[in-house]
C-alpha cells in the first residue's frame, strides 16, 4: 500500500513538473547563460521569467500606455534586462537560434506598445540597465547608451556646461534608443535640425549578435538607423555633436480659449512661425481643459 501511495504522488509530481516547466524556455535561458559565459557580469542576474518574482514588476515598469494592459495580454517567454553589452549579443544569437520574437524596449514610450507586446511568443530585450552618459564638452561630443533618459541626457549636459546642448524631444522620460531612431524632434527643431542631424557615431549589434560602429555597418546602415525604425538592429549607443546655445534663454507660455481669440492666433502662427529668426521657436499645441474642447496654449521659446 505505502509503496503505491508513494508511487502515485511521485507520478503526480512528475504530472506537475510536466505540466509548468517548458523545455524551450528552458533551452533558450540554456543558450543564453552559454552565450554570455565570458561575460563580466552574470546573465543569470538578468534574466527574468514567469517563476521569478520580479518578473511582473519588471515587465510593468516600462509598461508606458496602459492602453495594452488587457487581460488577454500575452505575456514574453522571458525578458532579458542587459546589464553589458555582451547580454544583449546573447540575447540576439539565442532568440534567433530559437526561432523567438525579440521586442527591444528602452524608455517604453513606444505608441502601439512595440517594445512590450506581441500576438506570438515573445522575449523582451529590456536597455533599462545600459544608460551611462559620457560627455566630452572639449570635444563638443557625448555618447549615450540607448536606455538613458533624454532628462538625463539634458541634465549630464547642463552639469558639465551652460552653454552646450542636444537637440532633441521634450519629453524627459522617453529614451534615446527608441527616440533617435525615430528622428527625434524638439524645442532646437529650427535652430539645430533634428536629432539624427547631429548624430555622429553609434554602437550596434547586428543580426549575428556582433558589435558593430558607423565605420564597420557602413553608411547605409548607420543612415537607415536614423530615422528608419528598429528593424535593423539593436542600438547599443550614439555617439552625439553638442550644439551651442546661449546661457540664457527667454520662455513664456500664453493661454488662449476660444472666446479669445485663439482661432486667430493658430492662423497667424502659421504665417509667421517658420518667417521668425532661427533663434526663436514658437509652438502651438491644443489641450482639453473640460467641455466644450475650446482651450489651446501658445509656448514662445526665444
Ligand atoms: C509622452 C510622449 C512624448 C513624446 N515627445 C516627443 C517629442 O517631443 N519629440 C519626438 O520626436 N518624439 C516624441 N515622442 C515619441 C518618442 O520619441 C517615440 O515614441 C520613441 O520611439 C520612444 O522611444 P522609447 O525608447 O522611449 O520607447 P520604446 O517603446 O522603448 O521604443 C520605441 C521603438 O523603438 C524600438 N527600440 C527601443 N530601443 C531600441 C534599441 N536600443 N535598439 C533598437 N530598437 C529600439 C522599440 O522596439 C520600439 O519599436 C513622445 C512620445 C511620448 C509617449
Amino acid at each position: 500500500m505505502k509503496t503505491s501511495g508513494i508511487a502515485m504522488l511521485s507520478t503526480l509530481f512528475l504530472l506537475i513538473q510536466l505540466a509548468t516547466s517548458d523545455p524551450s524556455k528552458e533551452a533558450f535561458v540554456e543558450c543564453l547563460k552559454n552565450q554570455a559565459s565570458k561575460s563580466p557580469k552574470p546573465i543569470s542576474k538578468a534574466i527574468f521569467t514567469a517563476e521569478s518574482p520580479a518578473f511582473v514588476p519588471t515587465l510593468f515598469a516600462y509598461f508606458r500606455n496602459s492602453r495594452f494592459n488587457t487581460t488577454t495580454k500575452r505575456n514574453p517567454t522571458a525578458i532579458i534586462t542587459a546589464m553589458d553589452e555582451t547580454h544583449v549579443q546573447a540575447t540576439v544569437i539565442c532568440t534567433k537560434n530559437h526561432s523567438l520574437l525579440l521586442r527591444i524596449r528602452s524608455g517604453g514610450h513606444d505608441s502601439e506598445g512595440l517594445s512590450y507586446v506581441s500576438n506570438e511568443p515573445f522575449i523582451i530585450l529590456d536597455m533599462f540597465n545600459l544608460r551611462s552618459i559620457d560627455i566630452n564638452i572639449e570635444a563638443g561630443t557625448a555618447w549615450v547608451q540607448a536606455g538613458a533618459t533624454l532628462g538625463e541626457l539634458y541634465y549630464s549636459i547642463s552639469q558639465k556646461s551652460k552653454v552646450h546642448a542636444f537637440p532633441g524631444g521634450v519629453c524627459t522620460s522617453v529614451a534615446t534608443g527608441g527616440h533617435f531612431i525615430g528622428a527625434g524632434y524638439g524645442n532646437l527643431l529650427r535652430k539645430y535640425g533634428l536629432s539624427v542631424d547631429n548624430i555622429i557615431d553609434a554602437k550596434i549589434v547586428d543580426v549575428n549578435g556582433k558589435i558593430l560602429d558607423r565605420k564597420s555597418m557602413g553608411e547605409d546602415v548607420f543612415w537607415a538607423i536614423r530615422g528608419g525604425g528598429a528593424s535593423f538592429c539593436v542600438i547599443l549607443s550614439w555617439n552625439l555633436k553638442l550644439v551651442l546655445v546661449p546661457e540664457v534663454v527667454t520662455f513664456f507660455r500664453v493661454d488662449k480659449a476660444h472666446e479669445e481669440g485663439a482661432i486667430d492666433i493658430a492662423y497667424k502662427w502659421q504665417e509667421v512661425a517658420d518667417e521668425l529668426p532661427e533663434d526663436i521657436f514658437v509652438r502651438l499645441q491644443f489641450h482639453h481643459w473640460g467641455e466644450p474642447v475650446n482651450k489651446f496654449t501658445v509656448r514662445f521659446i526665444a
